[in-house]
């Protein structure tokens, strides 16, 4: 697979690379990261990536030329990262499915393998990690280190999350060694939350259900709280971990309504409950211990629906 996707690249003139819909740290990191890359090693090819709504804390790992798409017509390579469904890339579906060549880079356990060459390793703890092992560390720039460094921590929640293995560290390990700081990306795109976040989180904090003996802890933010505050999903960013991590807790929920009976459900677990099941059950995917759906359903009934299926499991 390493050479089929090394000489898909070397061979083709022009290469979108594209994401999941409202991207994370993983999916901007693996993107920029594979961008970069091919930009720095191969000038002469025109590569352009589809991302939309990028979080502002991502700033500092967005080549803003890569997002000014030069390419007229359809592309000889699609390069699909962190994103499980072909639905999901949004924006870009018809650049895919017009490529001549498609490739899928990803680690949901969800995955559809739905590009001709997928590389698809529900073991690895992201795609910026699976990236590090497709292309080799020692001649990525500091840059390029720098953003699937991000991708990985992200992910990983700062090499906390049981997806974190002993080569997520050894990657982790070299791509440092590129010199950037490490701390700092850490405190800056991890931790650090603007006012509006806080306040994001402070409400459904504030609301938070406990149930069945504090095993299941949910939130809920109505289509009502996200008009009237203009919330977006980043602003709700670190909230299902504040209640994953809360004692007791097994499984976390937090459902977000940004347009009227459209509700994203997301849910985290902790030790035996297997969310990405009850995602795929109601259309969506994700991991084992942590998965998300969107659900077409006035919001109390979406949460009855989920949580129907999480009482019997806890
Ligand atoms: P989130 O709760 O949005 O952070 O998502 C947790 C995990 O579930 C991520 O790996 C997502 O890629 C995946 N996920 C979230 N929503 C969906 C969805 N509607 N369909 C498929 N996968 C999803
Ligand atoms: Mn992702
Ligand atoms: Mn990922």
């Amino acid at each position: 697979m390493k050479k089929i996707i090394s000489d898909l690249i070397r061979q083709s003139n022009s290469i979108a690379i594209g994401g999941h819909v409202r991207p994370d740290g993983d999916c901007v990191g693996s993107c920029m990261g594979m961008y970069s890359y091919i930009a720095e090693h191969f000038p002469d090819k025109e590569v352009d990536v589809y991302l939309t709504d990028i979080p502002a804390a991502f700033d500092f790992i967005v080549c803003d030329e890569a997002l000014e798409h030069g390419h007229q017509g359809d592309y000889d390579l699609y390069i699909a990262q962190d994103c499980g469904d072909v639905d999901r890339l949004e924006g870009s579906i018809e650049k895919f499915q017009s490529a001549k060549n498609t490739i899928c880079i990803d680690h949901h356990i969800s995955n559809t393998e739905f590009a001709d060459h997928n590389y698809v390793v529900p073991e690895a703890s992201s795609a910026s990690e699976l990236i590090c092992t497709l292309l080799p560390i020692e001649e990525m720039s500091e840059f390029t280190a720098k953003a699937l460094y991000t991708g990985i921590i992200h992910d990983t929640g700062v090499f906390r999350h049981s997806c974190t293995g002993r080569q997520t560290m050894e990657i982790a390990g070299k791509l440092i060694e590129k010199g950037f700081d490490f701390g700092k990306i850490i405190d800056e795109s991890f931790y650090q939350k603007t006012y509006k976040q806080l306040k994001c989180m402070g409400y459904c904090l504030e609301n938070a259900v406990s149930e069945y003996d504090g095993k299941l802890c949910y939130a809920v933010a109505d289509y009502e709280f996200i008009n009237s505050t203009g919330a977006t999903s980043e602003h709700f960013e670190g909230t299902i971990d504040q209640m994953r991590t809360t004692e007791g807790v097994e499984v976390a929920l937090l459902l977000t309504e940004y347009n009227p009976g459209e509700v994203k459900v997301s849910m985290r677990s902790n030790q035996y409950v297997d969310v990405s099941k009850i995602a795929v059950a109601n259309g969506g995917g994700g991991h084992v211990r942590a998965a998300g759906a969107t659900i077409r359903k006035p919001i109390d009934e979406a949460l009855a629906t989920v949580k129907e299926l999480i009482w019997t499991e806890l």
